[in-house]
């Protein structure tokens, strides 16, 4: 459906799981973007960021504000899909789907206590990487780290929009199937 002018797709979190773990398996480039309400109402006013969200492969409805809206207007979206959500989701089947994941912003320390805590609530859980997001003048150092350590999916939890800009220059450069923008996951993971 589209609201603000922007689409948002009407999948459940199981629905939208299945889509990663595909476009994983298949080597494919599939930018996930959860939409709240805050980044719908921005998109409102940019043009460019509204070509950016519409061109992503999946994007899904984060937050309450979202679901009412659309039942305003008459349509259904089945459930929030937020960007912890599927970030959890992640976490708990990447051991047995082999999904080798990379967390990527947060303080300095932040990534890697949310992939500690990750480890202990999900033995198994492959994170193959992990980076604070405060590397501006650094790009090409973090890029290359990435790229080193071969996620099949990157979680950047930079903040919207910058992490989404961030995934769209960069996704086909780094060679990574799925890439998630996730605002503040990690510091609610990190415990
Ligand atoms: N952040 C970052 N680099 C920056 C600015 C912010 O890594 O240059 C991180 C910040 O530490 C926080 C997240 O981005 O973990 C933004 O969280 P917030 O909840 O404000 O974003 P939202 O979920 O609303 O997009």
């Amino acid at each position: 459906m589209e609201l603000f002018g922007i689409r948002i797709d009407s999948v459940t979190r199981a629905e939208a799981l299945d889509q990663i773990i595909r476009a994983c398996q298949d080597q494919a480039s599939l930018q996930v973007i959860t939409a709240n309400p805050e980044i719908a109402l921005a998109a409102k006013e940019d043009p460019a960021l509204r070509d950016l969200i519409n061109s992503a492969g999946l994007v899904t409805p984060d937050g309450n504000g979202i679901l009412l809206a659309a039942r305003l207007l008459g349509d259904r979206l089945p459930e929030r899909v937020t960007g912890i959500d599927l970030a959890e989701d992640l976490c708990r089947i990447s051991g047995q789907k082999d999904l080798a994941l990379y967390f990527l912003g947060g303080k300095p320390g932040v990534a890697q206590a949310a992939a500690d805590r990750m480890a202990r609530l999900y033995p198994g859980v492959r994170v193959v990487g992990s980076r604070h997001g405060y590397f501006r003048g650094h790009e090409e150092e973090v890029l290359a780290d990435i790229k080193a350590a071969h996620p099949d999916i990157l979680l950047v939890g930079l903040g919207a929009p910058a992490q989404e800009s961030f995934i769209r220059r960069w996704q086909k450069d780094l060679a990574v199937p799925v890439a998630i923008g996730v605002g503040g996951s990690f510091d609610v993971m990190s415990g």
